[in-house]
């Protein structure tokens, strides 16, 4: 452990006016309050404020800083007050440890939402003072470096944070090696494989490009010196976790990145920047489109510098970055630099006024002002958006409060990320108050306006639209509740319907004692199970009631007579159409109302409240008889009676359903039907069809030309209709035209 004299000597080297008693006081202090407490380590805690301490050493802070980084954990981890660091240590310090305190309070990898809240309220805290933010990094850094100490399943979640946060934040204010060191080591951390692999690929690598190296750095400091310039050439390698960053950017593998190595030159002078450019350029081939001026324009966060990629001597690329020592400074210790070269003179204990020239302090500044105002979030966006985040976008409820969500992000997703009910009742959205799809893709500053309802189940189809993992899991939930209430319904009529008919008393205790016996473990299970039909009702009503005798064994008869005996059970096939054939016609007049077995099951069209499709190319337009047949597993299919398929069910009379039609006429939906028309082969005769059926409010989906005669066109129409009255206005309509010879419906 660092001894105090040896603290106070480093300060007073780079700052000779440093108040040493300042220094003394805080490490006396937190060595005493800190008192026998351990690190994850082993190690006494007060090592870790002392190496935070050394930390900001190296970026030369001033002392007031140091003493704070000795102080910064004391009020949250000892008995250490506020009240009682300001009489020691002045108002000043002690505002500075309870910025720190604050921000160590904070968790900022909790959920998107509260994350985007939470680093609202970092920025806040180190609004006033930058130093806040230089302890805490330096904090981090001692903390990520000795994590290996921590157990294994908060590692994850430091580093995350760390990679998400903090390192961004060390980047913004123009701090790369910090930001650099913070990456690797959360790097490692959350993806050991990867990093493993690519410093052994690293190390290979060196050990092949040992002599380039060197014969590039003899040259150019040979050629450098020759021309009487003094200049540091300092060979550099990228750092792994920015190789894999540029990896995944680009999609490239290892092999074809090309700059790993780089090269340094510092000089004293800018002029000499430009001079030494002159140098490499008469010396190498260069690349061209890899020059770039950062003196004359520098990066958002005051980087300056030169930057130029040569062909080296075996045909490889080489990166050269040419600077002042100043800019050198700037350029890996960002803001915490800047103080100290300002105008030549040392920044010293006022880092905090001087800093406030630089562009890195005054993009904090602007964000935390518009954060403090609270109401001007697009620019607050617009501001912090830059680096961190930039892959996230932030919407606003109608109340100002901030939700972050992924990019791409839909008013689907705001919804669920508000809340669980909000996203299950939403039916629409306004955005920016006007109403707009639930598919749009939001964007920053978006003031999102979720429209509800209490009758709305989230549609499946939704999964595919959201892009959050919340949304997705809570729509698949609420969709699979919702299918199962469905198939429970429709369960629950066809068993009555059966015990009904069998005149036997239905009731859910009856259901109860059976469930065993169904493998299924409650009654609301039972029910979906016989809905889906993968139990049949007339083995639930075996079971309730062992002395019900089915009458298919009881009445044996001769295969022909089979298809009967679902009449005695009322189970609509006497809508069947018999061996001899019935027509369309003969079909229409018998009437299920008549039938005494009770009502048959309402059907509402495709949005009811029961599992239902419609056979394909099966054509049943409300109006039409109707049957269902129970498929396993999928629930009722609706087929007009008059469909040729339904022989195939003939013989499994326990699938089919007696259904009616129970259409709502204030909420119309169209149902395709399908017409086979002959009609002379004239200039113009298809479109006069067309016409006919768009007078008549029919919509044509789909014409496939059948047979084209030289004399007459057969085709076929596919077509959406209200009901079967409006299918035969238009089939009456399209037979009195001249030209149409002949029209007649469909039914697959
Ligand atoms: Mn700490």
């Amino acid at each position: 452990m660092m001894r105090q004299y040896e603290l106070v000597e480093r300060v007073t080297r780079y700052n000779p006016d440093a108040d040493e008693a300042l220094l003394n006081k805080a490490y006396v202090y937190a060595m005493q309050k800190h008192g026998s407490q351990m690190r994850a380590s082993g190690d006494p805690y007060f090592s870790h404020p002392l190496e935070v301490a050394a930390i900001l050493t190296d970026l030369r802070l001033d002392d007031a800083t140091i003493a704070v980084a000795l102080l910064h954990d004391t009020i949250e981890d000892t008995d250490a007050t506020r009240t009682e660091i300001d009489s020691l240590f002045g108002e000043e310090i002690g505002k500075l440890v309870d910025g720190l305190t604050k921000i160590k309070r904070l968790d900022l990898v909790s959920q998107k939402a509260k994350q985007a809240e939470n680093f609202r309220k970092l920025l806040l805290a180190i609004a006033d003072d930058v130093r806040v933010l230089l302890v805490k990094l330096a904090d981090r850094l001692h903390n990520m470096r000795t994590l290996g100490h921590m157990p294994e399943h908060k590692r994850g979640r430091i580093a995350e944070e760390t990679m998400e946060i903090y390192a961004p934040l060390a980047g913004r204010m123009g701090m790369h090696d910090m930001r650099e060191e913070l990456e690797d080591i959360s790097f490692r951390t959350l993806n050991p494989e990867a990093y493993e692999t690519i410093t052994e690929r690293l190390a290979d690598l060196r050990e092949r490009n040992r002599d380039l190296i060197a014969s590039i750095e003899q040259t150019l400091t040979e050629r450098l010196s020759d021309r009487g310039m003094a200049a540091l050439v300092k060979g550099r390698e990228k750092r792994p976790y920015s190789i894999f960053r540029k990896m995944q950017r680009k999609a490239i593998g290892f092999e074809q990145l090309s700059d790993i190595y780089g090269f340094r030159v510092t000089v004293g002078t800018m002029e000499a920047c430009y001079r030494v450019l002159g140098v490499i350029h008469t010396t190498w081939p260069t690349v061209p489109g890899r020059f770039k001026d950062y003196i004359s324009t520098p990066k958002q966060n005051d980087y300056k510098s030169i930057h130029t990629t040569i062909v080296g001597p075996s045909r490889q690329r080489v990166e050269l970055q040419i600077r002042t020592i100043t800019m050198d400074r700037i350029a890996e210790y960002g803001i915490a630099a800047h103080a100290l070269y300002k105008d030549g003179e040392f920044g010293g204990r006022n880092i905090a006024r001087h800093s406030e020239d630089c562009r890195a302090f005054e993009w904090l500044r602007r964000t935390t002002e518009l954060l403090a105002q609270g109401d001007t979030p697009e620019e607050f966006l617009e501001n912090t958006k830059l680096e961190l985040f930039h892959d996230q976008v932030f919407c606003f409820t109608p109340k100002g409060r901030l939700i972050a969500l992924p990019r791409g992000a839909t008013p689907i997703d705001f919804a669920y990320a508000v809340h669980t009910g909000i996203g299950n009742t939403c039916v629409g959205c306004k955005v920016n108050g006007k109403i707009m799809p639930l598919v749009t893709e939001l964007h920053n500053g978006d003031e999102v306006d979720i429209i509800r309802s209490q009758s709305q189940t989230p549609p499946p189809a939704w999964e595919a639209i959201a892009v959050t993992g919340k949304a997705r899991a809570a729509i698949r939930r609420a969709t699979r509740e919702s299918v199962r209430k469905q198939y429970g319904a429709l369960g629950e009529h066809i068993l009555k319907r059966a015990f009904d008919r069998a005149s036997k008393v239905y009731s859910e205790d009856l259901l109860e004692a059976v469930l065993n016996e169904h493998s299924v473990s409650s009654v609301a299970d039972l029910l979906a199970a016989v809905g889906r039909g993968d139990i049949t009702a007339q083995n639930v009503l075996k079971s309730a009631h062992p002395d019900y005798q089915d009458e298919r064994v009881a009445v044996p008869g001769p295969p022909s007579e089979e298809g009967w005996f679902g009449l005695k059970q009322g189970y609509g096939l006497k809508f069947r159409i018999p061996p001899s054939g019935l027509s369309d016609e003969s079909a229409n007049v018998s009437s299920p109302d008549g039938d005494a077995s009770g009502p048959a099951l309402p059907i509402r069209g495709l949005s009811g409240d029961i599992p239902v499709s419609f056979a394909p190319d099966g054509g049943a337009v409300p109006g039409d008889r109707i049957v269902g047949i129970l498929t396993p597993s999928e629930g009722l299919t609706i087929y007009p009676i008059q469909s040729p398929s339904l022989k195939e069910f003939d013989d499994q009379t326990e699938r089919w359903v007696d259904v009616r039609w129970d259409i709502d006429i204030n909420n119309p939906e169209r149902f395709p039907a399908r017409l086979d028309i002959s009609a002379a082969n004239e200039p113009g005769s298809l479109a006069a069809i067309a016409q006919i059926i768009g007078e008549n409010s029919g919509n044509i989906d789909n014409v496939k030309m059948v047979q084209r005669a030289p004399d007459f066109h057969q085709m076929v129409i596919d077509l959406e209709v209200w009901d079967l009255k409006h299918l035969n206005r238009i089939i009456n309509q399209l037979r009195t035209k001249p030209n149409v010879s002949s029209v007649s419906r469909v039914n697959g």
